[in-house]
């Protein structure tokens, strides 16, 4: 006989060892045993067996419909592990299922218990054990959805059938829950301080300065709380909820709050959009590995990229700018080797003045690293792009006019109709012409524009890191800090030439020199012995 077996888990029960691969070893060797052939697995992951959603999405939903429509004429064996594999709905309903699926001629197997329901020997006793498990199953995890489970259970029906609703007044503290039925709405103020957030988060500002910017600016906070703090910029930071995402979940008194099923998507209002919510993401990530707990100077740009040729990181020491005898002022930054300054097995010596080499460093590669899509504004991106799609609208509309009063001219030889010819060839015209501009304009704000304009504008952004305002220079640094890193894979400081070679992350190799005005460096791969091995 043919055999299907039919597995689900989740990412939660794989962590507590009930895995995938055990219920498909414990299903295998059940339908072996009994000689059954299997000729399909079908995988349910993530799906919660809850509220009974994998009897009619998923891969079961699936196999429901091949049998409806008679795929498998001599008969079928679904095979779980447990019964509470196919469901945990209601006990009536999931004895009704279970006799639908078995009139239709498939016999639902488990390897708990050795059982098999067949249409014919669906006795009294079967059945009652079917509903009985069901409703310990049911119970289970009702249990865990606390005694809310059923109105959460209607409510989430309402939202799959597309209708908007409050579940519960919980919400985040830029919205509020206002008439009846309730509904969200945006505190506009609130939400531009949350979107703030996440834009100067993709900036590559540390949450540390995102609050005393707040707080210098004197921003209400969202709360009772007297002034912005830290922590509280890495909640909204964190949270889902700004992507409109509920996290259902229960809290039982003097415990933390625990999530319960998948979240819900398209809850709250979006405040900020998935790309926005990407980059700041991105950023933050970044920003741990490389500037953790240096502050906002952002002194060492190539912070773990720089390495001595031992291996070793190179390391920055900051001496700061000193006079010299002859008034002549030096900056006595320097990356060192780690190795060597902690006495660890490099004789590699050599300071290197970091400001040189950052210089040496960035006119070999800044015009690699700030590619247009770095100059490019999203917002501003979106907005032309719908008025572009207006003008085009308008263009075509009033030509299509134009050509019927053309029409009606050359038709009646009347003079308005050619008044209004001219005023919409006009019309087209400024239309046009506005097309051209508009779409323009939306190059510069994707970031393409010239090359000269573009080199004008990396020069822009080396000056500014180097402002006297130091929101500025934090600002560009950031900026470049952020493109050299997506950019370079390492840069290896060789103290015998006194020359760093700087890798690309595609594998491109080129030689940089920080004595005197360098050369255009040549991008080669570097031939790895290694990458052969
Ligand atoms: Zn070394």
């Amino acid at each position: 006989m043919d055999c299907v077996i039919y597995i689900r888990w989740s990412s939660t029960e794989q962590s507590r060892g009930s895995s995938l691969e055990r219920q498909r070893t414990l299903c295998r060797e059940h339908a072996q045993r009994h000689g059954w052939n299997v000729v399909a697995e079908l995988v349910d992951d993530g799906v919660s067996a809850f509220k009974g959603r994998h009897a009619t999405v998923g891969a079961l939903g699936g196999f429901v419909r091949e049998i409806e429509s008679g795929a498998h004429p001599n008969g079928i064996v679904l095979l779980v592990e447990k019964l509470d594999r196919l469901s945990r709905e209601e006990p009536s309903r999931v004895f009704m299922w279970m006799l639908q699926i078995t009139q239709a001629g498939v016999d639902v197997a488990t390897v708990d218990g050795d059982r098999r329901y067949t249409k014919g020997a669906f006795d009294m006793a079967s059945i009652i054990e079917v509903v009985v498990k069901a409703q310990l199953s049911h119970e289970e995890s009702a249990k865990k959805a606390s005694r809310l489970a059923a109105a959460w259970a209607a409510k989430r029906a309402k939202l799959a059938r597309g209708e908007s609703i409050v579940m519960t007044r919980r919400a985040p503290a830029w919205l509020t829950v206002e008439g009846h039925p309730p509904r969200f709405v945006v505190m506009e103020e609130r939400a531009a301080v949350v979107r703030r957030i996440f834009e100067e988060t993709a900036a590559g500002f540390g949450k540390h300065h995102i609050a005393k910017r707040l707080n210098q600016e004197g921003v209400p906070t969202f709360g009772r709380a007297a002034g912005w703090h830290s922590s509280y910029i890495q909640k909204i930071l964190a949270s889902a909820t700004v992507l409109g995402e509920m996290q259902p979940g229960a809290k039982a008194r003097g415990e933390p709050r625990v999530a319960i099923g998948d979240p819900i998507r398209d809850y709250y209002p979006v405040i900020v959009d998935a790309d926005l919510h990407a980059r700041a993401q991105r950023s933050m990530a970044g920003r741990s590995r490389r500037v953790a707990g240096r502050g906002r100077r952002l002194v060492n740009i190539f912070s773990g990229l720089a390495k001595c040729g031992c291996g070793e990181r190179m390391t920055f020491r900051g001496k700061g700018r000193k006079v010299r005898a002859n008034g002549e002022m030096v900056n006595e930054d320097y990356l060192v080797c780690d190795a060597y300054q902690r006495g660890r097995g490099c004789g590699n010596r050599q300071h290197f003045n970091y400001q040189a080499w950052e210089i040496a460093v960035l006119d070999a590669v800044l015009s690699k690293a700030m590619g247009d899509e770095r100059f490019a504004s999203r917002e501003e991106v979106r907005r032309l792009e719908v008025e572009l799609a207006e003008l085009t609208r308008l263009r075509d509309s009033c030509a299509r006019q134009a050509e019927t009063a053309l029409r009606i001219f050359l038709e009646t030889d009347r003079a308005e109709a050619r008044t209004a010819w001219d005023g919409l060839i006009a019309q087209t015209d400024a239309a046009k012409a506005a097309i051209v501009a508009t779409k323009r304009a939306i190059k510069a704000a994707r970031g393409v524009v010239s090359a000269e304009e573009h080199q004008k504008r990396i020069a822009d952004l080396v000056d500014r890191m180097v402002d006297d305002d130091e929101e500025a220079r934090f600002k560009a640094r950031a900026t470049v800090m952020d493109a050299v890193h997506a950019l370079i894979r390492e840069i290896r400081f060789d103290a015998r030439r006194l020359a760093a070679e700087v890798v690309l992350i595609d594998g491109l190799a080129a030689e940089v020199s920080a004595s005197g005005p360098g050369t255009e460096p040549q991008f080669f791969y570097r031939y790895d012995p290694g990458f052969f091995e």
